[in-house]
């Protein structure tokens, strides 16, 4: 690039070299002095993992604060989907949704399983019911939807699918962290139903997840499986895998849900600050809640539609050049990958309302610490003030 003889006299100034950035999410972390203590507990005790007393807590707490009978930790929520799937047998064709972080159809791959998309409901981006049961084939044993941003989904409509056609239904409910609808937890739905407390999730562990299971039973089952198939020190009953969670992150976890409830009221209100602000905005349009009784607000995606001034990647980058770091959740979709691209239920043409929204969504920043200020800089921009 040819010199300018201004850029010898003073660099071009823009936002990004005055303006500290603003990313999608920031992690919530207790105040470290909180932590110690129980950092101190497990140097005493040195039970550093295999279901020590911080894991036996957490998940005690965990099924009284979600309101869930039985949960079993995972060091990650990804390891818990793919043991999910390993406790049900789950074999053949798996119907899920396009619109969804990799880490879904990953899960089944990893299984040996097909996974064969269908098309999402253009109001909650969750799988549309009638997709799911236009996909099916005499090889399809399971449905596994996502509750999408905390919202849930069609879960009635769905349980009928299932019921009509014997078909299990594995929730990635990597969202839907605290989410009820009229009759309860979210996360009684379905078989099983998997968690992610990813630090970029509501509820973080640094890294973990859980599963939540119907039954003693079962949870009996994923709790072998997350211990290599042990049962005692000489019996080994299925191949299982090493998910456990480290006391580390259970105590960890301990601490966070003396937190969570604050948390979730910030997310909260700094929602009703982005509702309030953009809903005259020739353009944008906010995604709504799907009908949840409490709801998280994990994400705050708004569909930039064509009546805007610009398009959503123009309006990303715009956002960039001001440090802020907005997310195009999701996109590309799952079957966009080159793993799933040639897969005959990842053509654009069966997934015409996935593949629209995955061109129009920006997730803006939403997390408890973010400050009113900021947000409004956010709001500004979007606004084109
Ligand atoms: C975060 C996420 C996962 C993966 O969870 P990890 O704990 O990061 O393994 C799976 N599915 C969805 C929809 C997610 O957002």
């Amino acid at each position: 690039m040819p010199k300018s003889p201004l850029a010898l006299v003073s660099p071009p100034q823009t936002a990004a070299d005055i303006v500290p950035p603003i990313y999608v999410t920031q992690p919530a972390l207790p105040p470290l002095e909180e932590f110690i203590p129980y950092l101190r507990e497990i140097w005493d005790n040195k039970i550093l993992t295999n279901g020590g007393p911080f894991h036996q807590q957490l998940e005690k707490a965990l099924c009284d604060y979600l309101g869930v009978k039985h949960l079993a930790l995972f060091s990650n929520g990804t390891l818990g989907l793919v043991t999910a799937l390993q406790a049900l047998r789950i074999t053949g064709e798996v119907i899920t949704t396009p619109y969804s972080f990799v880490a879904t159809a990953h899960s089944l791959l990893w299984n040996g399983i097909k996974p064969v998309f269908a098309d999402v409901h253009p109001d909650t981006l969750n799988l549309d019911p009638a997709k799911i049961e236009a996909a099916i084939t005499p090889h399809t044993t399971a449905i596994m939807p996502v509750h999408c941003y905390g919202h849930p989904c069609d879960v009635e409509a769905i349980q009928k699918i299932a019921d009509n056609y014997n078909l299990r239904v594995i929730y990635d409910a990597a969202h839907a962290f605290g989410v009820q609808d009229q009759g309860g937890s979210v996360l009684r739905h379905g078989d099983l139903s998997v968690l992610s407390f990813h630090a970029t999730k509501v509820f973080n562990t640094f890294e973990g997840g859980a599963i939540i299971c119907p039954d003693a039973k079962t949870k009996q089952r994923i709790d072998h499986l997350k211990n290599f198939g042990f049962v005692d020190e000489t019996t080994v009953v299925a191949p299982g895998i090493n998910g456990k969670m480290s006391e580390i992150n259970a105590a960890f976890g301990m601490l966070q849900l003396q937190h969570v409830d604050a948390a979730l009221a910030r997310r909260h209100s700094i929602d009703l600050a982005y509702r309030e602000a953009l809903q005259n905005v020739t353009g944008i349009r906010c995604l709504q809640d799907a009908g949840e009784q409490v709801a998280n607000h994990a994400y705050f995606p708004i569909l930039v539609e064509a009546e805007y001034p610009m398009s959503r990647d123009a309006l990303y980058q715009k956002l960039k050049d001001s440090n802020i770091y907005a997310r195009r959740y999701f996109y590309p979709l799952i079957s966009e990958f080159p793993m799933y691209r040639g897969m005959a239920s990842a053509h654009r043409e069966n997934l015409p309302v996935a593949s629209v929204a995955a061109q129009k969504v920006l997730c803006l920043p939403i997390y408890p610490a973010l400050k009113p200020q900021d947000q409004q800089r956010v709001i500004d921009l979007v606004r084109g003030v």
